[in-house]
């Protein structure tokens, strides 16, 4: 086979058959076709699609091209959740430790950012110590006796997805249907969980900016997971504005200490309930009303806050010293004018604006500074008067401060009255 006659086919509108899909997924991951021919791939995916069927086999043959784990000692416990990327999405450093206070095991393999997005391995290691590589012994030792252990993807779990999601993120082929799904889901089933819930974000700061678009990623990842005897749930959350106040690594660590401390913003909050809920559901059978009570207990009680700690300290990290670290250079973003209310703010903006801080990464080699980033202080409802800080912006790099306090600005629009509040959930697939 020639990728050269894939790229055309693909191109020209056509479904490329399964052995197609298994060859040129072999061949990309041993090096046998180069990037520039498989961007060319993702590029024509992008704007062609592909059918269900090209999307069940792409998952498979990336699922297959590295090791898979077991993970049935754990019986109906193991459970893992997936974000498909926002703006200052900490989630999962506070659902992990939630659900694992409640009983439920998990065993997560996390990534890095990707475009404006944040990633959880990237928030990890913000903290002093933290090592986001165990063995495998070590991992499942952590599994089993804190119930929540978290490491950055292993050199051998889908290194198709690896390889192909670094190269998407600088060729601008990220935003697609099935290669999101099949990206998320090979992981997810290789990584072995029994349950999976998947946080799947729409709006502004997120890949997918309809609802429609967002519903058919969410039916198509659901169904992948229920064709391989995975009990899967989708949850449409909103990314029309940054989730929580901070956005950058440390201060997102930071952010996610308070919510376990019972303080931090609502938004936050509510949506680590109703994704703790779900995974409660699946791990326990538990009804929804019940899921969310004792969701809503273990972190009232300090339970979850207990298993985080023990979570971090178990992976080396200390908590205590992450506020040791600060950026050197700080800068408060005023009101220009009296101009009522905030109606938007464009998360991708804002996570645009963070990664100019020095909070994420342009290039697949770039170095992420921990203590970059944003504090958001008024956010959409809030009435601003002039003068007001609306931000504070967090950098090693002073150079960046001009460009990033006008992106921050520019992210922003005012009107003369309150929005109407937009919910946070906008439903679940089951
Ligand atoms: N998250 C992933 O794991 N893969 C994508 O392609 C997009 C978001």
């Amino acid at each position: 086979m020639r990728m050269v006659d894939l790229i055309r086919k693909k191109r020209d509108g056509s479904a490329l058959s399964e052995a197609e899909i298994r060859w040129m997924i072999a061949a990309y991951t041993a090096g046998e076709i180069p990037d520039y021919q498989m961007a060319a791939f993702t590029m024509a995916t992008v704007f062609r699609s592909m059918t269900g069927a090209e999307t069940a086999v792409l998952t498979d043959a990336m699922m297959r091209s590295g090791d898979t784990v077991d993970l049935s000692d754990f019986g109906t416990y193991s459970v893992d959740k997936h974000s498909t990327g926002g703006v200052g999405d900490k989630t999962t450093l506070i659902v992990a430790p939630l659900v694992a206070s409640l009983g439920g095991k998990l065993a997560k393999m996390s990534g890095r950012g990707l475009g404006h997005t944040g990633g959880t391995v990237d928030k990890l290691e913000a903290i002093p110590g933290f090592r986001t590589t165990l063995t495998a012994e070590e991992f499942r030792k952590q599994v089993h006796d804190v119930g929540v252990a978290v490491v950055g993807q292993s050199g051998n779990l889908t290194p198709a997805d690896k390889k192909l999601y670094a190269l998407r993120d600088v060729t601008a082929t990220v935003d697609s249907i099935p290669l999101i799904a099949s990206s998320v889901m090979s992981k997810k089933l290789a990584a072995g969980s029994k349950s999976i819930v998947l946080d799947v974000k729409v709006g502004s700061g997120a890949f997918m900016k309809t609802l429609q678009d967002a519903r058919t990623l969410a039916e198509t990842m659901v169904g992948i997971g229920k064709a391989w005897g995975r009990n899967v749930t989708a949850v449409l959350s909103n990314m029309d504005e940054p989730l929580g106040f901070c956005i950058g690594n440390a201060l997102e660590v930071e952010e996610a200490v308070d919510i376990l401390q019972g303080k931090g913003c609502p938004d936050l909050r509510e949506l680590c309930l109703a994704l703790s809920a779900e995974m409660l559901a699946l791990v326990h059978g538990w009804s929804a009303a019940e899921a969310a009570e004792r969701a809503a207990e273990a972190l009232d009680s300090g339970a979850a806050f207990r298993t985080v700690e023990a979570w971090i300290t178990a992976q080396g990290g200390d908590l205590g010293r992450l506020y040791d670290r600060r950026a050197r250079y700080v800068r408060e973003v005023r009101m220009p004018a009296d101009r009522g209310y905030v109606v938007k703010i464009d998360a991708q903006k804002i996570g645009e604006t963070a990664r100019v801080l020095g909070a994420g990464r342009a290039k697949k080699e770039d170095v992420i500074e921990p203590t970059a980033g944003v504090r958001l202080v008024h956010k959409t409802g809030s009435a601003v008067q002039a003068g007001d800080v609306l931000a504070t912006l967090y950098t090693n790099r002073p150079e960046a401060l001009e460009q990033a306090e006008q992106m921050l600005l520019a992210a922003y629009t005012f009107g003369s009255k309150p929005p109407e509040k937009q919910p946070l959930v906008y439903g679940v697939i089951r």
